[in-house]
């Protein structure tokens, strides 16, 4: 192959921002692998830190966003339940 050692060859043009990548990219820990050492990669303590990190953060996540889901529904319950004291009181004065 002349163009991998040739500099003015026309093949070389750009060519070296192309990169060939032959693996698996692990999102978690964000490494590129070849396919036999992946199987060994995900049994190591860096992933399991990176995997049980994830997974607490995703937790926290789903329920960050249930108590803003019930805080809603409370607020939403509070604001008609007020609503209809006021139209109580306003057809019973004298209840107030
Ligand atoms: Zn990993």
């Amino acid at each position: 192959m002349i163009h991998h050692l040739c500099i003015i060859c026309i093949l070389c043009t750009g060519l070296s921002f192309v990169k060939k990548l032959n693996g698996s990219f692990c999102r978690l820990c964000k490494k590129l692998f070849t396919s036999e050492l992946v199987e060994k990669h995900v049994k190591t303590i860096l992933h399991f830190d990176n995997f049980a990190k994830k997974v607490q953060a995703e937790k926290a996540r789903t329920e960050n966003s249930k108590k803003v889901n019930r805080n809603n529904a409370n607020a939403a319950f509070e604001s008609e339940m007020e609503t209809r004291a006021n139209i109580a009181r306003q057809n019973n004065p004298g209840m107030a």
